[in-house]
Formats: structure tokens, C-alpha cells, sequence
């Protein structure tokens, strides 16, 4: 699943080709994967792409007149262009025909993916979220940790406390700062909370330079695959060497999730 720097990175990518651009319409090929209001469906296209935005795993093209378009891969989604007079990929669900004469299209093989079109007044799906793991300052990181007295890598993931950090980048900040993954959020220390800001911000931000993590199906827009699963220090790496120790690196289930930690690096906190 594409976490907060591979979306940042297909923000990134989107923003030099998009912004500035009209959808000229919106066909639907596969009507779960677009959630809009009804009325919405029909008549408000031609609309303008203002920006785009990140807000966690979601992507934000702000629209003219308050509309906008939020966007969730989930799996497998992703968007690539395609020449009019060139067949469109199997699985693209939605095609968003441009003024410049190319197509946007959103591929999704396993259908989780969503995009809303949403009017300037209505919920959105981001409602709830937390603070982005990329803005969030120091102190709010530390007392949204501290407030809840919870296993600190299922806290990370919770999206309401904060959005976009997912798996990969939760098991790789724990490492850095040297938390085991089912530590109790209440017994770490503030000093320790800090290092796991700072190495969040870290990891996040070089795994944006890198491009994202290409693991299953991740490719930005322009077809780029990101290198930073080059640079995993324990996520993928069961059974290997820890970097900094050479402890073998072990995966166990916290939470129903996957997690990657080094037994000697990583000590429990009781
Ligand atoms: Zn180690």
C-alpha cells in the first residue's frame, strides 16, 4: 500500500502536470471506486485543477469553485496518462479527459481504491484524521503519544492520532530511535518520544528524496520506481543481519500487522 511519501511523491509528479489544467469531464467505468454526491456526478465539469495537496495516504486536488477531488490508493490504485488514441490499461476505472488533449486515469486492480468529488460545504473523508506525520510539531507528536496508553507501533498506524504514518515507516522509525514495537506509550520517555519525532521526520523525508518504497505494486505517474527499499534498515529484512549490531532481525504480529524489529537494538521497555 502506497504510504505518506510514495502519495507524496505521485503529489509531486501530478503537481508539475496538473495544476493549471482543466478536467473537462469525468467517465466512470467502475461506479464503487467514485463517491460523489449525485448531483455532483453530472454538469460540474469543466472544472480547473487549483493544486494538489497531501493530507496522511490521502491526495487532494483542490478544484475550482471549492470543489475538490480526494483521493485513497489503498492497494493498487494509481493514476497514469494516456494519449487519446492509445488504448486505455486494464482495470483504469476512471478517465478524466484533459484540455491538453492526454486522459488522466486511475488504475486500481484490486478495486479498494476511492476518489470523492466532493462541493465546498460537504464531509469529507478527512474528517477525523489526525495531525499529517509530516507537519505534525514535536510537542503535539509527543502528547498525542503520551495521552494514550497504548502498544506505540498500533498507536503510530492509528490514523486519528496521526495520518500517514504507515507500516514500513512505523517499524523503521521505531528502529532508528530504538523502541520496541509493543512498548507501552505511557513508559517511554519524553526523550525517547523526541528521537522518534526527529527519526519519523527523517526517515519520511528520505524516503520522499528516494523517490518512495517500491514494494507490490508502487509506481509514481511517470512510471518512476522509488529506491528507498534499498535503504530499509529492519521492514523486509526477517532473518538478516541488523545493521548496527548484527542481531538477526525478527517479524512478529503486533496488532495484526507485520513488524520488523531488531531483538538487541529494540529492548522491551517494562
Ligand atoms: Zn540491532
Amino acid at each position: 500500500m502506497p504510504e505518506l511519501p510514495e502519495v507524496e511523491c505521485v503529489r509531486l509528479s501530478l503537481s508539475q502536470s496538473l495544476a493549471g489544467k482543466v478536467l473537462l469531464a469525468c467517465h466512470i467505468h467502475h461506479p464503487k471506486v467514485f463517491l460523489a454526491a449525485s448531483p455532483l456526478k453530472k454538469g460540474v465539469f469543466p472544472l480547473s485543477v487549483e493544486c494538489l495537496e497531501r493530507h496522511g495516504k490521502y491526495l487532494i486536488m483542490r478544484l475550482e469553485r471549492g470543489y475538490r477531488l480526494v483521493v485513497h490508493f489503498r492497494m493498487t490504485g494509481c493514476f497514469y496518462y494516456r494519449e487519446k488514441n492509445e488504448a486505455c490499461a486494464a482495470h483504469t476505472h476512471i478517465e478524466f479527459p484533459l484540455d491538453t488533449g492526454n486522459i488522466l486515469c486511475f488504475r486500481d486492480p484490486r478495486r479498494f481504491g476511492r476518489i470523492w468529488l466532493i462541493g465546498e460545504k460537504e464531509a469529507s473523508p478527512l474528517e477525523g484524521l489526525g495531525p499529517d506525520a509530516l507537519d505534525i510539531p514535536e510537542k503535539v507528536f509527543i502528547s498525542s503519544l503520551l495521552q494514550r496508553n497504548r502498544r506505540i507501533k498500533p498507536l503510530l498506524l492509528d490514523q486519528t492520532v496521526i495520518a500517514g504514518m504507515g507500516n514500513i515507516y512505523a517499524d523503521e522509525s521505531l528502529f532508528r530511535a530504538r523502541i520496541h514495537p509493543e512498548t507501552q506509550s505511557s513508559l517511554l520517555k519524553k526523550k525517547k518520544l523526541s528521537a522518534l519525532w526527529k527519526h519519523s521526520q527523517e526517515v519520511l523525508h528520505e524516503a520522499i528524496d528516494r523517490g518512495g518504497s517500491s514494494i507490490s505494486d508502487f509506481v509514481s505517474p511517470g512510471g518512476v520506481i522509488g529506491t528507498y527499499q534499498e535503504e530499509h534498515g529492519v521492514y523486509g529484512r526477517e532473518g538478516l543481519p541488523c545493521s548496527c549490531c548484527g542481531a538477526i532481525i525478527q517479524r512478529i504480529v503486533v496488532g495484526q500487522r507485520g513488524t520488523h524489529f531488531c531483538p538487541r537494538c529494540q529492548k522491551p521497555v517494562h
